[in-house]
C-alpha cells in the first residue's frame, strides 16, 4: 500500500517540475553558469512572487551559479537575499545549514571574505537560543542515484536532506529520490 502511494506521489511530483528547472540542472551539470544562472534567476523570481517555499533555495542556487560564472558581486547578491528569505519565515535551521554550506564552498573557492560575511550574517541573523542540530551519526543509508530522476540535478548523499531511511530529497527541485528500487 505504501509503495503504491509513494509511486503516485512520485509520479504528480514529477509532472510539477517546471522544464525550466530541469534545464538549469543540466545546465550547471555541463558547467554553462551563466545560463543556469538566468534559469535559476527566473525561477528565484517567480517563486518569491507567489511566495514559494523554494524561493530561497532557487535564489541560492542562482548565486551559487552566479559565483561560478566569476561574477561575484551578483552572486553575493543573490545568495544574501535567499539567506534573507529564510531568515524572514523563520526557517533558521535551513538558514543555517545553507549560510554554512555556502561559507564551506566560499572558502574552498577563495572567497574568504565573502565567506566572513556569510558567517557575520548569520552570527547577526540567528535567535541567539538556536543551537545548530547535532551532526547525525552515519546511518546505513540506501545507494541513492547519482543524478535526480526528476530534473537531472546531481544528488550528494552527504549533502541531501533526508526525509526518512531511504528517501533523500532533491536539492534542487525538492522531488524525494529514492535509492535501491
Ligand atoms: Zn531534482
Amino acid at each position: 500500500m505504501r509503495r503504491g502511494f509513494r509511486r503516485g506521489m512520485r509520479r504528480a511530483f514529477a509532472a510539477e517540475v517546471p522544464p525550466i528547472l530541469q534545464q538549469a540542472s543540466q545546465l550547471m551539470g555541463a558547467g554553462d553558469y551563466d545560463s543556469a544562472a538566468a534559469a535559476y534567476e527566473q525561477l528565484a523570481q517567480a517563486a518569491e512572487g507567489r511566495n514559494g517555499p523554494r524561493a530561497p533555495i532557487f535564489f541560492i542556487h542562482a548565486g551559487r551559479a552566479r559565483f561560478l560564472a566569476g561574477q561575484s558581486a551578483q552572486g553575493m547578491a543573490h545568495l544574501k537575499h535567499g539567506l534573507d528569505l529564510f531568515a524572514a519565515r523563520g526557517q533558521w535551521g535551513e538558514l543555517h545549514r545553507a549560510g554554512q554550506r555556502a561559507a564551506q564552498e566560499l572558502n574552498a573557492r577563495g572567497f574568504e571574505a565573502e565567506a566572513r560575511e556569510v558567517e557575520s550574517y548569520l552570527a547577526a541573523s540567528l535567535p541567539s537560543a538556536f543551537t545548530p542540530p547535532a551532526v547525525q551519526a552515519p546511518a546505513r543509508r540506501p545507494l541513492l542515484p547519482t543524478h535526480c530522476p526528476f530534473c537531472g540535478g546531481t544528488v550528494r548523499p552527504d549533502e541531501v536532506e533526508w526525509l526518512d531511511e531511504v528517501t533523500a530529497e532533491c536539492s534542487y527541485c525538492g522531488s524525494p529520490v529514492r535509492g535501491g528500487d
